[in-house]
């Protein structure tokens, strides 16, 4: 059993039933939020029970989460999560902060962030018997729900751009979902998703669209909280740092520092900044005119799974940063090929949009707006290998030498 109890809309507040609505509030079409009965909750769970929990994956949390148990032990979907939080102190020391931790979530079982919301969808989807689950997605949302439907059993139908990097459309294959390249943009995509999973009666897991994807999303707050925040006893919130493209990432994070508030497990919400590619900075946009207004861009970056038009989750994103004390910033596509140089030499391998994120922070470092005293987590959302071409770009090519010691001799000097 779950302790889901409803929806409210995040533009007008109305409230909804769970059996009322699936997607959107009927009234203005605002992304809706998942209510929780707290009250219940903390009838039955207190943080001690979810942290001697030997489960380490999101289904941990299952108490906060709005579905049941999904079962499928033994699968991909039981190891989402619980992804490793490191504290280089060379890398700390680097940009003299005296707290530092990076969480990679290039371990996931599909190789990002999007593993959280696909298997809560999974799990939702058996629950109200949808067989087949739909989305549009720039390669990773398609990819972690193609392999979590996988896991699950279930069909999983993706439209990604043609322009997806290439081993994120080979990931969709493998995993066996129906694979359609949209010739036009992740934004084209996205409507012609919606438009198909309303013709055929599939379920869409469309980011900004269908409630639980955030519910997903939370599990990294609640994972930071156990990891970093429990730990620790800073006067100073921790700031974390977390790349943004539609926004619902960022707008989960925020759902599960809120949700732990609401428990009483936590007693400050973490400052929340959002980075964005300077070409694709709707958000950022917004934030810094003052407006709850967010106007499109035309998208153009190396990160492509940040490469957005008009984010469909824009509000919620943009109070995540703006109710925190956070901030939103800009970063550009060459220093975020620089920074995969720099969380590679440290064992980390992020691809563009991964990388984002610890850009804006070498940024909000230079720009003061983070200072030495400020504990700071940065999250790495995908992994490196999910494109090779931008790795390339970032780390040059390697000499190619003839195989004798005379050859690498020659070559040891020129390095030198
Ligand atoms: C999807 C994604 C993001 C951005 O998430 P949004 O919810 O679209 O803001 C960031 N990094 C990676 C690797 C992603 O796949
Ligand atoms: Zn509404």
């Amino acid at each position: 059993m779950s302790n889901f109890v409803g929806y409210r809309c995040s533009k007008c507040g109305s409230e909804f039933g769970p059996h009322d609505v699936t997607y959107l509030c009927p009234n203005d079409g605002a992304v809706l939020d998942v209510i929780l009965d707290f009250g219940s909750i903390k009838k039955t769970t207190g943080p001690r029970d979810i942290q001697i929990s030997q489960d380490f994956s999101i289904w941990r949390y299952l108490p906060l989460l709005p579905v049941g148990d999904p079962g499928h032990l033994g699968t991909p979907l039981r190891s989402v999560g619980w992804t490793p939080v490191y504290s280089p102190p060379q890398l700390a020391k680097s940009l003299s902060l005296s707290k530092l931790w990076v969480k990679d979530e290039s371990t996931n079982p599909t190789a990002s962030f999007k593993d959280r919301a696909s298997a809560v969808l999974v799990a939702r989807a058996q629950e109200i018997k949808a067989n087949v689950i739909v989305t549009a997605s720039t390669g990773n949302a398609g990819a972690a729900l193609a392999g979590m439907a996988a896991a699950a059993g279930a069909r999983a139908v993706i439209f990604a751009p043609k322009k997806a990097p290439p081993a994120k459309v080979a990931q969709l294959l493998i995993f066996g979902a129906s694979v359609y390249l949209v010739d036009g943009s992740y934004d084209d995509a996205v409507e012609l998703s919606r438009q198909a999973a309303e013709a055929f009666g599939w379920y869409c897991r469309n980011t900004g669209y269908n409630p639980f994807t955030a519910e997903g999303k939370k599990t990294a707050a609640l994972e930071i909280w156990e990891q970093v925040l429990s730990t620790q006893s800073s006067e100073q919130p921790l700031s974390v740092f977390v790349s943004v493209g539609d926004g619902n990432i960022i707008s989960g994070i925020h759902k599960g520092f809120k949700d732990l508030m609401a428990l009483g497990w936590i007693d400050q919400v973490p400052r929340i900044f959002g980075v964005q590619a300077e070409g694709s900075a709707a958000i950022a946009n917004a934030f810094e005119t003052g407006t709850e207004e967010i106007g499109p861009v035309q998208a153009h970056t190396i990160a492509d799974s940040i490469s957005v038009d008009l984010p469909s989750d824009g509000l919620r994103a943009l109070r995540a940063a703006r109710e925190t004390g956070g901030a939103y910033i800009k970063v550009s596509d060459e220093s975020i090929l620089s920074a995969i140089s720099v969380l590679g030499r440290y064992g980390i391998f992020a691809e563009p949009a991964g990388a984002a994120a610890f850009a804006g922070l070498r940024k909000a470092l230079e720009s003061g707006l983070i200072t030495e005293g400020n504990p700071v987590l940065v999250l790495n959302t995908g992994s490196g290998l999910k494109d090779v071409a931008a790795a390339r770009k970032a780390a040059g090519e390697a000499p190619v030498i003839e195989p004798t010691l005379a050859a690498l001799k020659r070559a040891l000097e020129v390095e030198h």
